[in-house]
Parts: structure tokens; C-alpha cells; sequence
């Protein structure tokens, strides 16, 4: 071979004798085929089979492989995102004229994809209470196609009666969907429960450090992976087998990370409760969780995410205590080894669930620092809440 044919195409290297405990990383566009023949048949491969790059390559189907045995279903597709996890369910399973049913504390993203994207395109949704149980099924009319769930709920925990939901949507045929981001399959198995599709964003827990979006599917038969596939190639959506190499080396250390991570926020939830000036602490393995008993019920245990509920204070006495904070960093997903605090705002427009909390909330992820060193950042930012609401107080009167 001359030196410019040569400096295409390497010569091979053998593999006998090399066997290593990490996934290689098999970058792809393009996949080469024995002959002409088998070119021309690639599309009998069918899903599961290689064909082009972007349909996956060994190191994402090893995720995909990992995540299946994990959620105890059939297939799994990973995505770019998880808020693309979930856009891809909606579009494979509905079609104008169709229905979902949303609960109302889903992660904000799904509401607004319901209203600007899918509205306008003839699919409807209906927003429910997540508290609702098995009186979904008067909710699933001829028209409802999937029935969505989150549990628990971004920011306002509710966990859902996920048994109850499904068995509804079974007895009319209707298929069904849950967000597992906040369980992982560590904690909590969908598919079990008989749902249709497991969503999870792979960017919180299962990655672990906040340093990759990716989103998971897995489905409880061949044929909904074959559409979600479908869905897949035909818009043109692929992931980045770094990502995923990221994700197969986070997934390895979640079972620690977890177990570490929910004791640390159980003792916290317990201690953060005595602080004057907090309502509630929503935290599953507390009773003023909502759903306290279905978590109780259905789930393995605790993660390092839940929400603190406080009584309201002023804006910027509220972001300079928490700006001060020395290890916990201000910032928008977890599930990563740094911790965070975010303040949150719920603000439901065509609210299935009235009332809402006046107060503030603080969503908190507890990472992998020192427990000590976290514990004295909230001591010293509820302390100075209280004495700052109580200054307050005392100007007002
Ligand atoms: C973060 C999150 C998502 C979206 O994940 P991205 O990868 O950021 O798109 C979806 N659902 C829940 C419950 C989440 O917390």
C-alpha cells in the first residue's frame, strides 16, 4: 500500500488476549459491510442489527443492554436528552384526534410541549392531579392514547398510586408511560407495574456527574421498540457514543452513590424540620410527603433529591442565603456529585390541583461532600432565614 492509501487504512491489530473491564468507546458513522449483498439487504437487520452510525454502535447498545436488564423490560432506546425520552414516546404513540393524559406536577417541559408543539397539531392532553389513582379511569375516554406519569412530581414530590393508574388504563386498553428519573431503576421498576414504556434522563443519577443529557425508553415489548425506533430514524435522532461511555462508567458507582446520597438526605429531612420558619419537609420517608405510603409501598428506598417548604421570604434575603452558601452550588438538575439548592417557583396555569404552596421551596440534591461540612452550609442558611424573617417581623411592627 503507498503512503497515502496507507494513511487511511491502518492495519489491523489483533484483540486475542485483550480482554478489559471498561466498554469500549466504537465511534461511527459509517458501517462497512462483507459485500455488495449484504449492502443491498441491510434493512432485514431490523432494529436491534447494525446498519448506520447513527442507529447505534456496540457501546450504546451495551447502555441500552444495561438499562433493559436494569428496568426489567424488553428493549431500550437511548436518547439525547431526557426531555427527549419523553417528546419521543408522545410522537410515536399519538396521532391527531389523540389524547395523553398528563399529571400536573410533571416535569414543566412536558406541559409546554403539549401546549406549543402537539396543540397545534390536533393532539390534546388533559392535565390530572397526580393524587388521582384509579379515578383516572373516568378521565380515559375513546380519545386518550397514553396515560403519563411522574413519581414523585418535579419539585412538589407526589408519589403516584402507579398499580392503581395502570391497571385504569389497562382495563380500556390504553398504554401507559412513567418518568423513573428520580427512582432509577434502583428503586423503583415501572415495567413491574406493568407500564408500557420506563423514561428516564440518564443526566441525573445514572451519569452522575453532571457532565452529559442523554434519556432512556425502556418497553416492556418488541413491538413498541420497533416504533420508537422508527420514530427515531425517520426524524433522524442518534446519541454520541462518548456520552454513553460516560453514562455505562457513572452507572457503575450509582448503587453506592444512591444508597450514600438517601441517608444523607433522610437524616437532613428529619433535622431541617426542626428549623423555625420551615412548613415541610417534602421527603418520601416522611408523612407530610405526599404519597408517603405508595412510596412505602413500591419503592426500594430514598435518593439525596427532595424539597423544603418555607414560609415566604423576601427575594433577595432569600438569594443572598443561599449565594453564601460554601459548598452547596445554586444550579438547575442533579443527581451529580456536587450538591444543590434551588429555589423554586410553581406556577400552574390551568392547574388540576388547587392551591399550591405560598411559601418558598428549595429543592436540594445532596452530593458526595462531607456530611458535616453540608450540614453546617443548611444550618447556617436556615438560622439566618429565621433571624432575618424575625427582623422582618420586628420593622413591620
Ligand atoms: C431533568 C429531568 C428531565 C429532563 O432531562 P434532560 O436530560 O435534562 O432533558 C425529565 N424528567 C425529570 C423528572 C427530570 O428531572
Amino acid at each position: 500500500m503507498k503512503d497515502l492509501s496507507r494513511v487511511v487504512h491502518r492495519p489491523s491489530v489483533s484483540h486475542e488476549g485483550f480482554s478489559s473491564l471498561a466498554v469500549p468507546t466504537y465511534r461511527a458513522s459509517t458501517i462497512v459491510f462483507e459485500n455488495a449483498e449484504e449492502y443491498a439487504n441491510r434493512k432485514t437487520r431490523g432494529p436491534d442489527g447494525y446498519t448506520y452510525g447513527l442507529h447505534g454502535t456496540p457501546t450504546t447498545k451495551t447502555l441500552e443492554a444495561q438499562l433493559t436488564a436494569l428496568e426489567g423490560g424488553e428493549r431500550t432506546v437511548i436518547v439525547p436528552s431526557g426531555q427527549a425520552g419523553i417528546t419521543i414516546v408522545f410522537l410515536t404513540v399519538l396521532r391527531p384526534g389523540d389524547k395523553v393524559l398528563i399529571p400536573d406536577t410533571a416535569y414543566p417541559p412536558v406541559k409546554g410541549f403539549c401546549v406549543n408543539y402537539l396543540e397545534p397539531r390536533g393532539i390534546h392532553h388533559e392535565v390530572y392531579d397526580p393524587m388521582i389513582g384509579g379515578e383516572i379511569d373516568a378521565l380515559i375516554d375513546e380519545t386518550v392514547k397514553l396515560v403519563w406519569m411522574e413519581s414523585p412530581g418535579s419539585t412538589t414530590m407526589e408519589f403516584q398510586d402507579i398499580p392503581a393508574i395502570v391497571a385504569a388504563a389497562k382495563a380500556k386498553g390504553v398504554l401507559t408511560g412513567c418518568d423513573n428519573t428520580w427512582a432509577t431503576p434502583l428503586l423503583f421498576k415501572p415495567i413491574a407495574h406493568g407500564v408500557d414504556f420506563s423514561m428516564e434522563a440518564l443526566t441525573k443519577y445514572v451519569g452522575g456527574h453532571s457532565d452529559i443529557l442523554l434519556g432512556s425508553i425502556t418497553v416492556n415489548e418488541v413491538k413498541h421498540h420497533r416504533a420508537l425506533k422508527d420514530t427515531t430514524r425517520m426524524i433522524g435522532i442518534g446519541v454520541s457514543p462518548d456520552e454513553c461511555a460516560l453514562a455505562l462508567r457513572g452507572i457503575e458507582t450509582m448503587g453506592v452513590r444512591i444508597k450514600h446520597m438517601g441517608e444523607v438526605s433522610t437524616d437532613f429531612a428529619r433535622r431541617i424540620r426542626e428549623f423555625p420558619g420551615v412548613r415541610k419537609v417534602l421527603h418520601p420517608t416522611l408523612p407530610d410527603c405526599p404519597g408517603h405510603e405508595y412510596w412505602e409501598r413500591d419503592f426500594a428506598g430514598a435518593n439525596g433529591v427532595f424539597t423544603v417548604v418555607a414560609d415566604p421570604i423576601d427575594e433577595h434575603v432569600l438569594g443572598d442565603a443561599l449565594s453564601s452558601m460554601k459548598i452547596f452550588s445554586i444550579g438547575a438538575s442533579w443527581g451529580g456529585t456536587h450538591s444543590l439548592i434551588v429555589p423554586m417557583s410553581i406556577s400552574r396555569e390551568c392547574s388540576a390541583t388547587p392551591g399550591g404552596e405560598d411559601g418558598v421551596l428549595l429543592r436540594i440534591s445532596v452530593g458526595l461532600e462531607d456530611k458535616d461540612e453540608l450540614w453546617e452550609d443548611l444550618d447556617t442558611l436556615f438560622k439566618t432565614l429565621a433571624a432575618k424573617r424575625g427582623a422582618g417581623l420586628a420593622a413591620a411592627q
